[in-house]
């Protein structure tokens, strides 16, 4: 716990940073009496710093509401039942959480039939979809840092949005082993990915490779152990394909040698809540425990495309780690389990305490295999995504079964 009054920080105290996928566990967070916000102690992460920055180191004080006017959690929760029980179709929408929110949203989910989509859906659907196509060798970061002899990023730098990727790997950005896969001229990214797992494969290409690929692919030829890295956020619509292509210059080398893909991807809780929704029921995010049992829709499902189309007459949209704007639901009652800063005029608010600041919790790191633990940073007397989920679990139940919630 921060040291508010003296304003010494936790400093010594690890703390798990939540705002990025890496979920760092090495630096403090300093909390000065007096101070606007949150600091980041050991480090100059941006994203982290932007992160704190959302949070005083004042306890929240944010109030339940309903239509704008502040209420009791109970009345809010008994709001967001009714909302619930009388919705034919609704969304959960957003999911930024941690697993007990999740776990806690997924029995609420098969009470009601939602449908269930993440605020980065579009970008966590390409991995989806390319796993369930094809499968894929994945790494971890000490795997990458121990054993890599070329890491490969395809499309940016990683830098820029995970900032500590590098570090967290132990290359530098001027060090040998590190290559920047880029479309060469006049080629867009999923023609440069094709052209090099066709030139891995060792198979003809019209007109020649550009030399950058040609070099690159002797590299990862001559690699005792390469992984490519790649930024999910960054892929164009369509671009499980372009995951497809580099899973496929990976099962080619590892024909005759070692070699693994390491996605960037699935912060703010979304790979925690597609992780335990696809334990729980067996399929991903985008999914509906409905009338017609289990359906996964990866396209159909999508919030956006359900709310163009007018396609769910109420939403429950969760973020929890960052105040982030709702999307446009004109006419659709609507309830946020957010940040306290999400606060609206129309339907419900309940805020909720963020992981990792606030309140204990755990989130999957970037390779998937690790869920790693949080703790809070300040006394926060707000209930988290769980706590209100359940009670309103329960509310719907009782008020479906036609008993006073
Ligand atoms: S790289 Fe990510 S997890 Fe690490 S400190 Fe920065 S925002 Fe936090």
């Amino acid at each position: 716990m921060t040291d508010s009054d003296s304003g010494s920080g936790v400093g010594a105290a690890p703390w798990t940073c939540p705002f990025c996928p890496l979920l760092c566990d090495t630096f403090g967070v300093t909390a000065a009496a007096g101070a606007p916000s949150l600091a980041l102690q050991g480090s100059d992460c941006r994203r982290a710093g932007a992160g704190l920055a959302q949070f005083t180191p004042q306890p929240a004080a944010a109030s339940p509401q309903r239509d704008g006017q502040a209420c009791s959690l109970e009345a809010a929760i008994d709001a967001a039942a009714a909302i619930l029980a009388a919705s034919r179709q609704p969304l959960f929408g957003g999911l930024g959480t941690d697993v007990a929110g999740a776990r806690a949203l997924y029995p609420l989910a098969c009470e009601t039939g939602a449908i269930c989509d993440s605020a980065q859906g579009d970008v966590l659907m390409h991995g989806v979809r390319a796993l369930q196509d094809r499968g894929r060798f994945s790494t971890t970061l000490a795997e990458v840092h121990e054993r890599a002899d070329l890491v490969v990023c395809v499309g940016a730098d990683p830098s820029e949005r995970y900032p500590l990727f590098l570090e967290r790997c132990g290359i530098a950005p001027a060090d040998p082993r590190l290559a920047i896969l880029v479309p060469a001229e006049g080629q867009d990214l999923f023609d440069t990915v094709a052209l090099l797992a066709a030139a891995v494969e060792g198979r003809a290409v019209q007109g020649g490779l550009p030399p950058a690929l040609a070099a690159l692919c002797e590299r990862l030829h001559a690699a005792r152990y390469a992984v490519l890295v790649y930024e999910t956020g960054r892929l164009p619509a369509h671009g499980a394909l372009i995951i497809e292509a580099i899973n496929r210059v990976v099962a080619t080398l590892n024909r005759r040698t070692r070699a693994a893909a390491l996605a960037l991807a699935g912060g703010e809780g979304a790979s925690a809540v597609n992780d335990v929704f696809t334990w729980l029921s067996g399929l991903p995010l985008r999914s509906r425990a409905g009338p017609a049992g289990l359906e996964h829709e990866p396209l159909r499902f999508g919030a956006p495309r359900l709310l163009a189309d007018h396609a769910v007459d109420a939403v429950l949209w969760v973020s929890s780690f960052v105040a982030q704007p709702l999307p446009a639901a004109p006419g659709l009652p609507r309830i946020v389990l957010g940040h306290p800063a999400m606060a609206t005029d129309d339907g419900v608010f309940i805020p909720v305490s963020t992981p990792g600041i606030g309140s204990a919790g755990h989130l999957f790191r970037v390779d998937g295999l690790v869920v790693v633990p949080l703790r809070p940073v300040v006394a926060d007397p707000l209930p988290t995504v769980a706590e209100v989920v359940q009670r309103l679990t329960v509310a719907v139940r009782a008020r479906r079964q036609g008993v006073a919630a």
